[in-house]
């Protein structure tokens, strides 16, 4: 990788609600940025950004970055960016690139990708993160990396302008592990904070007032902090984190603890729950609307 002093090109591929934010936040820090989205309008929301060029094609990104960064739906979408059909970002990219695929992709996939690209010449880790579409904003992601520690090392400087917390959680693939088993720890937090919320109410507590005795509790996690007020309680469910991917990512920690003969006793529970929900919702709802399914 060329660095010198001087800022790398930066490839980001996948412009969503998170992948703005954090595209954004590479460009300000003087990274010549090249950013590629399958959708028009992420393409035009880029192409506004100091500092960031909309690229029309991935080849282009392949020929001009030596780090890309995929910021996409899942392993399947990260599988056809990086291969196509035919003609995937890989076949592109020099020799020496380095992919960090921060999408909440599905590990034991990313430990098959690894070799693959080490044979076209170019490292991959996984970097996935935490925190939401706020922390993307102001840059104090949760960001959990694995892979090669020397990749991770050339690429750190590059991670910190997105985030704050870099924890290196080891081989190939352990970022995204914990990145899904983090967000089953998360999805039982928002179910039981739901849960006391609804019943609380039904028994005539005013929901400020369950949110302040959770808070001041020992029932207090992210979501009673972070999501009763600001989106159940307030009713604007908006978030910026779909059900359809908070159910992808309890279905990834699910199947990774059944891989591995581990118990999960709320597993299967989670996994109802979210996928009720986005059959009876839709995918693109958001996570929180999960309460509406308490509705009596
Ligand atoms: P999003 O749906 O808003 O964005 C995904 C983007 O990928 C879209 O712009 C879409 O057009 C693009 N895309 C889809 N297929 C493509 C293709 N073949 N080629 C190029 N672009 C393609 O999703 P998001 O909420 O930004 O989440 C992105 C990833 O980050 C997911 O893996 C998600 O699980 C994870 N994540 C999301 C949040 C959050 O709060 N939203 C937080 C942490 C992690």
């Amino acid at each position: 990788m060329s660095s010198g002093k001087g800022k790398y090109a930066v490839g980001f591929i996948g412009i969503g609600k998170m992948g703005l934010q954090m595209a954004t936040r590479i460009a300000a820090q003087g990274y010549p940025l090249h950013a590629y989205d399958a959708a028009e309008g992420a393409l035009k929301a880029i192409g506004a950004v100091s500092g960031a060029h909309a690229a029309k094609r991935l080849a282009d990104i392949g020929r001009d970055c030596e780090v890309v960064i995929l910021m996409l739906p899942d392993s399947a979408v990260v599988k056809k960016v990086l291969f196509g059909d035919k003609d995937g970002l890989v076949a592109h990219l020099k020799k020496g690139a380095v992919v960090i695929d921060m999408s909440s992709s599905i590990p034991s996939v990313t430990r098959e990708l690894g070799p693959r690209l080490k044979a076209a010449g170019v490292d991959l880790i996984d970097a996935p993160v935490s925190g939401g579409v706020k922390r993307a904003v102001d840059g104090s992601l949760a960001i959990m990396a694995g892979g090669d520690v020397a990749v991770i090392a050339r690429v750190k400087p590059l991670l910190l302008t997105m985030g704050k917390a870099i924890i290196e959680t080891g081989m190939l693939g352990s970022g995204h592990a914990m990145k899904a088993l983090n967000n089953y720890v998360s999805a039982a937090g928002l179910l039981a904070a739901c849960e006391a919320l609804k019943v609380g109410a039904d028994f005539g507590i005013a929901p400020e007032k369950i949110v302040a005795v959770l808070n001041a509790s020992t029932g207090k996690n992210n979501s009673t902090e972070n999501k009763l007020m600001q989106f159940i309680v307030s009713g604007s469910f908006k978030s910026g984190f779909s059900l359809g991917l908070m159910k992808k990512d309890i279905n990834i920690a699910t199947d990774l603890a059944k891989s591995l003969g581990s118990q999960t006793l709320l597993g299967e529970v989670l996994l109802k729950s979210w996928a009720d929900a986005e059959a009876k919702l839709s995918g693109a709802a958001d996570h929180t609307e999960i309460y509406r399914m308490l509705k009596n």
